[in-house]
C-alpha cells in the first residue's frame, strides 16, 4: 500500500516527536512492504514566524491532500500575547475544522511495566484502559458569539457553548461503535445539573444508546468523573464526552498512567485523519532531546488502524512500544530516581530495533 502522508510538526518538542514516529513508521512500512511518501509543512508558530499565518494555504492543501497527518504540537510562550486569530492555537483548531475530524479518541493504557511510574498506587492503576472519545468540532472552543471587549478594568468576555442534536448523534454513535469491540460500557460525562447543553447532551446520547442494547451506559457529571478517574480508573471502559472536558479528562488520564508523553490520539469522521500525541510543545524541555515520543509513536499505530485499516501494522507498533518499557527503556519523564534515561532519538530507536527485530 502507499502511506501518503502529511507531517505538520509544528513547535517546542512537536518537530523532535515527530521524527522518531515517522522514522518508526519507516521501519513498518519497510518491515510490511509499503511505500511511505510524506511531506513536511509548518504549523502553529513554526508556520507564523515564516509567513504569518499559523495555517498557511499550502499546508492545508498538503493534508488535504494526503491520506493522513501527523502532528506534532503547537504554541509557546512567544505566542501568548497574539491576538486570537493569530495564536498558534488558531491554526490547529481550523485544521481540525477543514478535516472535517469531529471524532477525537484518547487511549489511555496503563502499561504493566509503567505501573510504578504513576504517581497513583499500582493496585489502583493495574489493567487502567480507557478510551476517551471527546467531541473536537463544537462546544466553546468552536462556539458564537465569542468576545473580549471593554476598556481595561471594566472588560467583559463571552465564549459560547453550543451543540446540536446531530453533532451530539454522531459523536455518541462513535463511542457506542467503539465500546461494541472493548469491554461494553461507556460513560458518558456532561454537567446537566447546570448546563442545557449537558441536558441536550444526555438526552440525545439515551437515545442513541437504545440501538445498542448490548452497550451498558451510564451518566456521570464532570466534577465527580474528575474525582473518580483518580479514585477507580479501572472502572473506565469508553468515556463519552464534550470538547473541553474530553480535554481536560485526557490530560489527568495521562498523568494517571504515568505520563502526559505517553498518550495517542486520532481525529476521525473527516475526509482525512490527524493523529497527534495528546501533549502540548512543552516549552519547558523544547530543544533539550529529553521528551518522550511514545504518544507520537503511538499516534502511528492510530494512523494505520484508522486511516489505512492495517490493525498488523498497528499492533506490531503498540507491541513494539509495549516491548521497550518492559525492557526498562524510560524517558526522563518515565524514569525513576535512580533509573537511567534515554534521550528522544534513542527511545525511538529502541522501538525501531524491536520491530526490525520481530
Ligand atoms: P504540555 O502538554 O506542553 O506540557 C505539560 C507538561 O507535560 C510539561 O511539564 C511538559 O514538559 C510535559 N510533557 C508534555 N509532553 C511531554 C513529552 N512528550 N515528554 C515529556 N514530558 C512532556 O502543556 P502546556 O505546558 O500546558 O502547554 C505548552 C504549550 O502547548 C502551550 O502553548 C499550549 O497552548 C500548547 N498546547 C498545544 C497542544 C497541541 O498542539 N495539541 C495541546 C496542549 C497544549
Amino acid at each position: 500500500m502507499q502511506l501518503n502522508i502529511a507531517v505538520v510538526p509544528g513547535d517546542g518538542i512537536g518537530p523532535e516527536v515527530t521524527n522518531q514516529a515517522i522514522a518508526v513508521l519507516r521501519a513498518v512500512a519497510q518491515k510490511f512492504g509499503h511505500t511511505l511518501k510524506h511531506t513536511t509543512k509548518n504549523i502553529g508558530g513554526a508556520a507564523l514566524v515564516a509567513s504569518g499565518d499559523p495555517l498557511p494555504p499550502d499546508t492545508l492543501d498538503a493534508c488535504l491532500s494526503a491520506d493522513a497527518v501527523l502532528l506534532g504540537a503547537v504554541g509557546g510562550p512567544a505566542f501568548d500575547s497574539y491576538p486570537r486569530l493569530k495564536r498558534p492555537e488558531a491554526g490547529l483548531l481550523r485544521l481540525r475544522q477543514e478535516l472535517g475530524a469531529y471524532a477525537n479518541l484518547r487511549p489511555a493504557v496503563c502499561y504493566a511495566a509503567l505501573e510504578t511510574s504513576s504517581p497513583l498506587r499500582a493496585d489502583v492503576v493495574h489493567g487502567t484502559n480507557i478510551m476517551i472519545v471527546r467531541e473536537l468540532l463544537g462546544g466553546l472552543y468552536f462556539g458564537q458569539p465569542r468576545s473580549l471587549d471593554g476598556e481595561p478594568g471594566a472588560r467583559v468576555a463571552i465564549n459560547t457553548m453550543r451543540y446540536s442534536e446531530s453533532e451530539v448523534e454522531r459523536i455518541a454513535r462513535v463511542a457506542f461503535d467503539l465500546a461494541g469491540k472493548r469491554r461494553k460500557k461507556i460513560l458518558s460525562v456532561d454537567k446537566s445539573n447546570v448546563l442545557e447543553c449537558s441536558r441536550l447532551w444526555r438526552e440525545v446520547v439515551t437515545g442513541v444508546a437504545a440501538e445498542y442494547p448490548n452497550i451498558s451506559l451510564a451518566h456521570q457529571y464532570i466534577d465527580s468523573a474528575a474525582m473518580l478517574l483518580v479514585m477507580k480508573p479501572t472502572e473506565f471502559d469508553v468515556v463519552l464526552t464534550e470538547n473541553m472536558f474530553g480535554d481536560i479528562l485526557s490530560d489527568q488520564a495521562g498523568g494517571v498512567c504515568g505520563s502526559l508523553g505517553l498518550l495517542a490520539s486520532a481525529s476521525i469522521g473527516g475526509k482525512v485523519g490527524l493523529y497527534e500525541p495528546v501533549h502540548g510543545s512543552a516549552p519547558d524541555i523544547a530543544g533539550k532531546g529529553i521528551a518522550n515520543p511514545l504518544g507520537a509513536i503511538l499516534s502511528i499505530g492510530m494512523m494505520l488502524r484508522h486511516s489505512f485499516h492495517l490493525e498488523h501494522e498497528a499492533e506490531s507498533i503498540e507491541t513494539a512500544v509495549g516491548t521497550v518499557l518492559s525492557q526498562g527503556c524510560r524517558t526522563k519523564d518515565l524514569a525513576r530516581s535512580g533509573e537511567s534515561a534515554l534521550s528522544t532519538s534513542e527511545m525511538g530507536a529502541r522501538v525501531v530495533s524491536v520491530l526490525n527485530a520481530h
